[in-house]
């Protein structure tokens, strides 16, 4: 099994570094190797694209959350200076990603009229994790020196953090001209991630250094694969009516079908395929093709557009494939909203007529606000106390009435409640 893998992902390399040209893209020649090596997976991802498609059909506006936010990590692998791209691309691209993907993108004014009905916000957006896998803080960024090419699995280089938690964005000189590549969801654990050419990570603000290619787009375009996208022009000239649009071609309606790429920015109106009516609205029969979507192969400041049914089917892909991503604590800070240690506070007794002898029990000083929740969650006592590590204080809550109440502490590093009873 493994000599295949590597057969076939090698194969993959060579067929890129044949051509000298840049290859805007090697996500279907890399899926194709995946599927070849790992059957199974394959058979996974198809079982997991019949539940999205289900959620499609029953709700064509599906959004996973009202704000999805993944953790990315970015790993840095480099041989030399140039390609240890400092932290503000990083921090750019990032930016990149979150003006793209809720398109507060500068250049969407650029969108053509036809298409402005169908652009979307997908509510996916990005941080730079602010945790490992394991729980402790991070800035979200990994440097790793290597010697040779760039792996074929960078994985091998720098490991892989869990990929059903995060995103992990590989940067590096790929060679051959590639400038990403990304796998289809769900993947697996070493082979599920998206790689950039160093020199095409960046923004607008801080731009990267590869002519045309400079804006943040290639992993823009990459992370689309990443979350369940195809490119516009996925098998030429199909899905061009209503009945077959969403089983064929991209699976999205409203990217009208596109015989092939599109390169550089046309300046004419391209329409490479027949659509047929009746095909669902704003579109009439024949539209022109949509070479501004991040999905095709244009000049990154040439590209401005994700369609709503590109991010439903992306939204679809966390809520089944990637559904680990919606509970992933990756973008929360450490010491943020933690559930404190049962045992830092005590209270007793538990059950009094009103009067609690509350005992703190932290390892260093530590603020503590305190509060008394009656069971609807009104807020009925509170109290800031700035306390010494160990130390009791009482609290009289004879004035209350009878009932069970919570009483919730705070410190700025968590959250702990404990309930006691009071009963006259
Ligand atoms: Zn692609």
């Amino acid at each position: 099994m493994k000599s295949r893998i590597l057969l076939s992902v090698l194969f993959f390399f060579l067929v890129l570094s044949s051509n000298g040209q840049i290859q805007r893209c090697g996500t279907d020649e890399h899926q194709a190797a995946l599927d070849l090596a790992f059957p199974e997976l394959k058979k996974q991802r198809t079982a997991l694209n019949e539940a999205a498609d289900r959620l499609i059909l029953e709700n064509p506006e599906f959004k996973a959350g009202l704000v999805v936010t993944i953790p990315v990590v970015f790993h840095v692998l480099y041989t030399n200076t140039a390609q240890n791209i400092p932290d503000n691309r990083l921090f750019e691209q990032i930016d990149v990603l979150n003006k793209d993907y809720s398109r507060t993108n500068v250049d969407a004014i650029n969108t053509r009229s036809m298409f402005l009905p169908v652009a979307a916000n997908t509510q996916i957006q990005f941080c730079l994790a602010q945790r490992t896998p394991t729980g402790t803080a991070t800035d979200g960024i990994v440097r790793v020196s290597y010697t040779g090419s760039f792996p074929n699995n960078p994985h091998t280089v720098s490991p892989e953090w869990d990929h059903t938690k995060y995103l992990n964005i590989y940067i590096g000189d790929l060679g051959g001209g590639l400038l990403g590549y990304a796998n289809l969801p769900p993947g697996s654990t070493g082979n599920d991630h998206v790689v950039a050419l160093y020199s095409a990570v960046g923004g607008p603000n801080v731009p990267g250094t590869i002519s045309a290619y400079d804006l943040g787009r290639t992993i823009t375009h990459e992370v689309g694969h990443w979350l369940n996208l195809q490119h516009t022009f996925n098998s030429g000239c199909v899905g061009t009516s209503a009945n077959n649009c969403a089983t064929s071609g991209d699976f999205i309606c409203d990217t009208p079908p596109t015989a092939n790429p599109a390169f550089g920015c046309p300046t004419n109106t391209p329409n490479t395929c027949t659509e047929v009516t009746p095909f669902p609205p704003p579109y009439t029969a024949n539209m022109v093709d949509m070479y501004e979507n991040y999905m095709d192969y244009t000049d990154d400041n040439c590209m401005n557009i994700f369609s709503l049914g590109q991010s439903t089917r992306m939204n679809a892909a966390i809520t089944t494939l990637r559904s680990q991503l919606l509970t992933s604590l990756g973008c929360v800070p450490v010491g943020v909203n933690e559930i404190l240690d049962p045992s830092f506070i005590t209270i007793s007794p538990t059950i009094s007529n009103g009067k609690f002898e509350v005992q703190f029990n932290f390892p260093a000083a530590t603020s503590v606000s305190l509060e008394l929740m009656d069971m609807g969650g009104r807020k009925i006592y509170d109290s800031i106390q700035k306390i010494a590590y160990s130390s009791t204080i009482n609290i009289d809550l004879s004035d209350k009435a009878e009932g069970v109440y919570m009483l919730r502490a705070s410190t700025e590093k968590g959250f702990l409640v404990k309930r006691i009873v009071i009963v006259k």
